[in-house]
């Protein structure tokens, strides 16, 4: 195992909340109040062990629509005896309530009151947050309370509507040093199947939850799979999958690590967009590995003429489909994953 900070056994407190060895404690932790009065809490569960071991945060929608990821963390918590684990866990289902009550990346508020008095928007970019900041901040510094307790972390998250990615680590750039390292062993532990570890773009930009998270000295990583808004049972299955391997490959469960059939490491992504527009055809299954100039989808306009054919500008792996079924000049057609 990494040296990833230990916890001796013994109470264990996140939030407002305390959960005594071999117990799981679900509550809940103040955020925002709105208009009238009504308290926004989060959601929060902690789990705590019977033997000493690292503390693991585990978080999900962040982004409102993106409901595999809670239900990823609902069956893996349920799946734990906590009179069997080393360490523990503190989790956060719903990491930004508002936005889930709105089924959308972002709380429908933000875009009915003032747009002046709304940036930033996305809480996902703006750790280590602001609690006296708007509510991307807020939302963004009460998560970060949480997190930079913990030895490590987890944020799962999906595409949003209409797009959908294999089961994916990204973790943040190696250039970061020895924390990021850390992170990439913790994705490697939970064998996702693809893994990226890139040096540029979004996902490793600072403010990115996972990136700040793994400054601060507490190894995380984006853990991406499935579709924004879609449920589905054997995303949640392949998600847990995973989030058992994270624990046992941590030392805070005893077992074997179910690993996939095979693994990919890549350098970077690539996202190709449409020059036309028309409806959308696949052409190849999420997953494959593709060759140089091998076509990923078509364009077919709305008489049935093929307007537009897009090629793999260079062999890679097809990571992220998008499942609108139109699209219009500028929109992502597909992603690969650079080998
Ligand atoms: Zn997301």
């Amino acid at each position: 195992m990494q040296d990833l900070k230990q916890f001796p056994v013994g109470p264990l407190s996140a939030g407002p909340l305390t959960a005594a060895p071999g117990s799981v404690v679900r509550g809940q932790m103040d955020l925002v109040e709105l208009a009238d009065g009504t308290p926004v809490r989060f959601p929060l569960v902690l789990v705590n062990g019977t033997k000493p071991g690292p503390r693991l945060y585990l978080g999900a929608a962040i982004h409102g629509d993106e409901v595999n990821g809670i239900a990823i963390l609902a069956q893996s918590i349920a799946a734990i005896d906590p009179a069997m684990l080393a360490g523990s866990i503190v989790c956060v289902p719903v990491q930004h309530p508002l936005a889930f009550y709105a089924d959308h990346r972002f709380p429908v508020s933000q875009f009915m009151k003032s747009p002046l008095d709304q940036a930033p928007i996305d809480a996902w970019t703006v750790f280590p947050g602001d609690v006296r900041g708007n509510l991307a901040q807020i939302v963004a510094g009460k998560l970060f309370s949480l997190i930079r307790e913990c030895s490590c972390a987890i944020d799962l998250h999906t595409p949003t509507r209409g797009g959908r990615y294999v089961p994916i680590a990204i973790v943040p750039s190696m250039s970061m040093g020895a924390s990021a390292e850390r992170a990439l062993w913790l994705a490697e532990q939970c064998a996702t199947g693809f893994i990226v570890r890139g040096d540029r773009g979004m996902y490793v930009s600072r403010g990115i939850s996972c990136v700040e998270a793994t400054a601060a000295g507490v190894p995380a990583f984006t853990f991406e799979i499935g579709e924004g808004g879609r449920l589905e049972q054997a995303v949640t299955d392949e998600g847990a999958r995973c989030i058992a391997n994270a624990l046992i490959g941590l030392g805070m469960l005893e077992g074997k690590r179910k690993l996939p059939p095979v693994s990919h490491v890549m350098r970077d992504f690539l996202g190709l967009r449409a020059s036309r527009g028309g409806l959308l055809r696949t052409e190849v299954e999420l997953g494959a590995v593709v060759a140089k100039d091998q076509v990923l989808a078509t364009i077919v306009d709305i008489f049935g003429d093929t307007v537009e054919t897009i090629r793999a500008p260079e062999a890679g792996v097809f990571v992220r489909s998008t499942t609108l079924s139109n699209v219009s000049t500028g929109e992502r057609a597909a992603t690969l994953g650079l080998l």
